[in-house]
């Protein structure tokens, strides 16, 4: 969701009459774009912040802006942290983007905007990062209240776009040349539910399947507390829908996921597991995972790296629990040592590693479609491009097959990545 706001950014400035600097030195505008998910991310932010102070030092003409849900969390406070900064920005707020830099260049200081915002107006001059695969936001917030989660409390409670204007959207996009449109929220499986229309997420995806041109579907992130048979149904019936799901399972612990309130046991989600394999057996699916969570004991742990080589994800993104302030676990007795928390994060990496890496080597000698993206930026003989599955490969071609759609045959595997050749 961050990437995409910032593409929005970068469209807003480009209209606006800016263009891209190559390094910090020679801009007289810089927007960094935030996260707080996590305590680290907000610590890249503040030593980028102190980098840039330098640069200001010498260039005093230098406007500098945070946006995002930093922006958000700390809104005016950030000013008396960071005396160098001239703007800020809530995610909510992008819109105001051309107005304040207006302020700004009239000599006007400190300006932040921020606070609880109705839905965004659709963008339509977005700086994509590249031309064939394209974000498009269908809900915005999110109103499930995770324990440990500050999403909701910097980007206020889920708003769902209308389906007509989605539809648009897909449609400009496919005239203008994008194969794949990747559908985002932050329960994407949630769409509509705040409309009041009996839309969901299923019966778009039936609605975007029928776009003449459009090559492929994908949506993040699923909530399993709202995957129901008439989505899964949809996934397997509309032949443009990718067969990925990233469905965050964060524990294997039914005690840890309650004090989560994530809304779901390990039974049903392993339930959940069970029918999308059944109804979609080429289907691969990744996951997030959070240790550390607090009053996380051993037995709880050991219940995580026990579901995760039961389930064998093809991959999972690993966290090491970061207390956010103003959410409830925050505040929940028995925070786990730092010590602990990393120790466990890298006995669950080394299992999911080995998991991901065995799941990849099975792929060896089978036929794979592959969506070409670009060149390899290390190897000019070479193109790379992703799977239906969302897995990446590397294979022998030319730039002139960046756009196609190629059947390749998987030769070899890594961790990270598979190595492929046209068929
Ligand atoms: N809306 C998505 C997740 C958005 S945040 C969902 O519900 O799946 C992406 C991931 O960051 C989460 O899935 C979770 O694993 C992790 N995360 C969120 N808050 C965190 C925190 N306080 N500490 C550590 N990881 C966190
Ligand atoms: Fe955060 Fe939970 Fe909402 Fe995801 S579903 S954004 S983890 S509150």
């Amino acid at each position: 969701m961050n990437e995409y706001d910032s593409e929005v950014m970068a469209g807003i400035l480009k209209r606006e009459g800016y263009a891209l600097a190559k390094v910090a030195e020679e801009a007289e505008l810089v927007l960094l774009n935030t996260c707080s998910v996590r305590q680290h991310a907000e610590d890249k932010v503040f030593s980028k912040l102190g980098e840039l102070k330098r640069l200001k030092d010498k260039q005093p003409e230098m406007k500098i802006g945070v946006a995002g849900c930093l922006a958000e969390r700390m809104k005016e406070e950030l000013f008396v942290q960071i005396p160098h900064l001239d703007f800020i920005l809530g995610p909510s707020h992008i819109k105001n983007l051309p107005e304040i830099l207006k302020n700004i260049e009239d000599g006007k200081k400190k300006i932040a905007v921020t606070g609880e915002a109705q839905l965004p107006q659709v963008e339509k001059e977005v700086l994509r990062q590249n031309n064939l695969s394209a974000y498009l936001p269908i809900t915005f917030g999110c109103s499930h209240f995770c324990s440990y989660c500050i999403v909701p409390y910097v980007r206020g409670g889920q708003r769902s776009k209308g389906m007509e204007v989605i539809l648009k959207e897909a449609e400009e996009l496919t005239k203008r040349g994008y194969k794949e449109i990747i559908l985002l929220g932050q329960q994407v499986n949630a769409y509509g539910q705040d409309l009041g229309n009996q839309i969901n997420l299923a019966f778009l995806l039936r609605e975007l399947d029928v776009i003449e041109g459009l090559e492929r579907i994908r949506f993040i992130t699923a909530h399993p507390s709202k995957i129901d048979n008439g989505l899964i149904e949809a996934m397997s019936e509309c032949q443009r829908v990718c067969e990925h799901i990233h469905l965050p399972l964060q524990s294997g612990s039914d005690e840890v996921l309650g004090r989560m309130e994530r809304g779901y046991t390990r039974d049903e989600y392993l339930e959940i597991i069970k029918k999308l394999r059944q109804t979609i057996p080429e289907i691969s699916i990744t996951t997030d995972i959070i240790v550390g969570f607090p009053g996380e004991n051993s037995t709880d742990f050991e219940a995580t790296l026990e579901l995760i080589s039961q389930i064998r994800f093809d991959g999972a993104f690993m966290f090491k629990y970061s207390p956010r302030p103003e959410t409830k676990a925050a505040t929940l007795p028995n925070q786990i040592e730092e010590e602990v928390k990393r120790e466990r994060l890298s006995r669950l990496i080394e299992v999911q590693n080995r998991i991901t890496k065995e799941k990849n080597r099975e792929l060896v000698g089978q036929k794979e479609e592959v969506l070409v993206t670009s060149s390899n930026p290390k190897i000019p003989t070479e193109i790379m491009g992703k799977t239906r599955t969302n897995k990446v490969v590397f294979l022998e071609g030319s730039q002139d097959l960046v756009g196609e759609l190629l059947e390749v045959e998987i030769i070899s595997s890594s961790t990270w990545h598979l190595k492929g050749k046209k068929r």
